[in-house]
């Protein structure tokens, strides 16, 4: 059977693991990317860049999204240009991004009066499985349309979660995130109190990982303070931003998110901080400052 014609809209550290993976299994792709020069090494490979995410919708029957925030989305889903604009009746519109309920519904209906089908497609795994098609999808919409979009999430993840209708699959990736945001935020203000306490940093942090704390984010976290390495694999602007979606979408359902909130505070001074473009391990350094930078009592 042909594969389908694919557009990937967003080449960053995901979008471009996952549109390597789609052109070594032969997807015919085009891509589309706010800045054009992450277009370069995927055109050699056999990719045709359009110059909008409409001319890039207009030349496929599965158009996959995977963009930073709300705000990017609707910037290449809407308006003139926008890849809805593009988009032939029928197709397969996938937004894998990490965004709000609120919008994943909007642009579900968006699709919908376009004579199109849509899915939220959220992905759980890093930089690494983007490249080795080892994501783990989250999706909300209909059983036919999944079927639809298989061959896709066949080459780019390791399983597929039906969880519901739209809105399910960002709902639940809010969910997964907002613990990852809190775990981390909690491990940094733990590294700092080591620290300040003057404990053996390695010990310490062997009995965390090693006992009942020792949850994966923990582990990842704790790898890269020691190595002191902070190169994104998710950039730590992004935790806040899923922290900041899930303290909303827990206020729209009545349910209070306290912990969100505390832990969206100690990201949001590590970006004051100019630490959103490192990897969200970098954390940990914030709280580290904030213990260095404690005012001192007496004389
Ligand atoms: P990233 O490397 O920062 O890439 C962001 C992408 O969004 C880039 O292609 C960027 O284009 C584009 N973009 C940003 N603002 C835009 C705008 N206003 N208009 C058009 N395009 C815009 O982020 P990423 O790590 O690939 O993450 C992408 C999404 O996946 C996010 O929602 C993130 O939360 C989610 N996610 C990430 C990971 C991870 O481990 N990295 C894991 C799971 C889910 P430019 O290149 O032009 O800036």
């Amino acid at each position: 059977m042909s594969k389908p014609n694919v557009a990937l809209i967003g080449l960053g550290i995901m979008g471009s693991g996952m549109a390597g993976r789609l052109l070594t299994s032969g997807f015919p792709l085009t891509i589309y990317n706010r800045n054009r020069e992450k277009t370069v090494s995927f055109e050699k490979a056999g990719a045709f860049v359009a110059a909008s995410p409409r001319e890039a919708a207009s030349r496929a029957q599965i158009i996959l999204s995977m963009v930073a925030d709300d705000s990017a989305s609707r910037s290449v889903w809407l308006g003139e240009d926008g890849a809805l604009a593009g988009a032939a009746q029928d197709s397969v519109l996938i937004e894998s991004s990490t965004l709000s309920v609120a919008w994943v519904k909007e642009l579900h209906a968006a699709a919908t009066r376009h004579g199109c089908r849509f899915l939220d497609a959220p992905v759980t795994g890093t930089k690494p499985h983007a490249a080795s098609g080892e994501l783990l999808f989250l999706v909300g919409g209909s059983g036919d349309t999944l079927n639809a979009a298989k061959p896709i999430f066949a080459v780019l993840g390791r399983d597929i979660m039906h969880l519901g209708p739209v809105g399910s699959g960002a709902l639940m990736k809010l969910i997964n995130n907002f613990l990852c945001g809190v775990e981390a935020a909690s491990f940094a203000e733990g590294l700092a109190l080591i620290d300040a306490g003057g404990l053996d940093r390695n010990k310490a942090v062997s009995i965390l990982t090693g006992g009942a704390p020792g949850s994966g984010i923990m582990k990842r976290m704790s790898e890269r303070v020691a190595a002191e390495d902070f190169t994104p694999n998710f950039n730590l602007r992004w935790m806040a931003k899923d922290l900041s979606y899930a303290l909303h979408t827990g206020s729209e359902s009545g349910v209070q998110m306290q912990t969100a909130g505390a832990a969206l505070a100690v990201f949001e001074r590590a970006i004051e901080q100019g630490l959103g473009d490192e990897d969200f391990s970098a954390v940990a350094k914030a709280a580290e400052g904030n213990h260095q930078q404690r005012p001192r009592t007496g004389t």
